[in-house]
């Protein structure tokens, strides 16, 4: 099983969360909110082969956090996943917009520069800013448009530029989240959490809930939770296999397909 954007350091006892995803055979995405967050939340990770720890710095923070921008760069070197970035264009964050364009932007960058990486991104109300953004950087590496809210023309977009999704239990209970997970390519969907963000009819949702959304997937496709499961495996082997540089060699993106 696959919870591959899950927020570990803040859950009240992130401990036992590794503990449970790891006794599951879960692996996880911890995805982290700053810079600062990601040396410790790293460290939660230390020994547990299946968690990867993504570094972030989380659109809606960007207006308080961009001065970790330099600690963002410094320890980029360091991880082989990026998350959670992007940008926010809903009430109480809209105002932001300069600074999280300039965060997002400058990740970008930087992951360009340093050979790609596979990014976990927030897009709420901004799915055009980010894929105009990702098509201009495409070296920046493999997007994952994690809990997508848009429409199905910016899906389409989406998908024609080479974006993965990354869907969970929480989007898929919307007739409108599973309209958009249907229209999905099925080689390019992993399953999230989004935990402890993610809620479902007992709170937070934990990594080992990601089989809510392997159930979800399997009635969308009309085929077994076991042969969903199987078809998301396949996907995280074949994102894993995708090494910076291979990504930045095959890299789906291009100013062509957006313009
Ligand atoms: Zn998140």
């Amino acid at each position: 099983m696959i919870d591959f954007h899950c927020h570990l350091d803040l859950y009240p006892d992130p401990v036992r969360e590794v503990r449970d995803a790891e006794a599951a055979g879960i692996y996880v995405l911890s995805v982290t909110t700053t810079p600062r967050a990601w040396v410790r939340t790293a460290q939660l990770a230390k020994g547990h082969k299946r968690i990867r720890t993504a570094l972030g710095l989380h659109p809606q923070l960007a207006h308080e956090r961009h001065n970790e921008l330099g600690l963002f760069e410094e320890l980029l070197p360091r991880s082989r996943y990026v998350g959670e970035i992007g940008l926010d264009g809903g009430p109480g964050y809209r105002e932001h917009s300069a600074l999280q364009r300039k965060v997002f932007d400058t990740v970008l960058r930087l992951s360009d520069k340093g050979g790609g990486r596979i990014m976990s991104i927030h897009s709420r109300h901004a799915v055009d800013e980010i894929l105009e953004r990702l098509a201009a950087v495409p070296g920046a590496g493999l997007p994952i448009l994690h809990w997508f809210s848009g429409s199905a023309t910016q899906l389409r977009r989406a998908t024609d530029i080479g974006c993965w999704f990354s869907v969970g239990p929480a989007m898929l209970r919307g007739a409108k989240g599973r309209s958009l997970a249907k229209a999905m390519p099925r080689d390019r969907i992993l399953t999230e959490t989004d935990g402890p963000f993610g809620k479902g009819p007992n709170g937070p949702l934990h990594p080992v809930d990601a089989w809510v959304a392997v159930k979800q997937l399997a009635t969308i496709w009309g085929i077994s939770p076991g042969e969903a499961e199987k078809q998301l495996l396949d996907n995280l082997r074949s994102l894993s296999a995708s090494g910076p540089d291979h990504i930045r060699a095959r890299s789906p993106i291009s100013q062509r397909t957006i313009a």
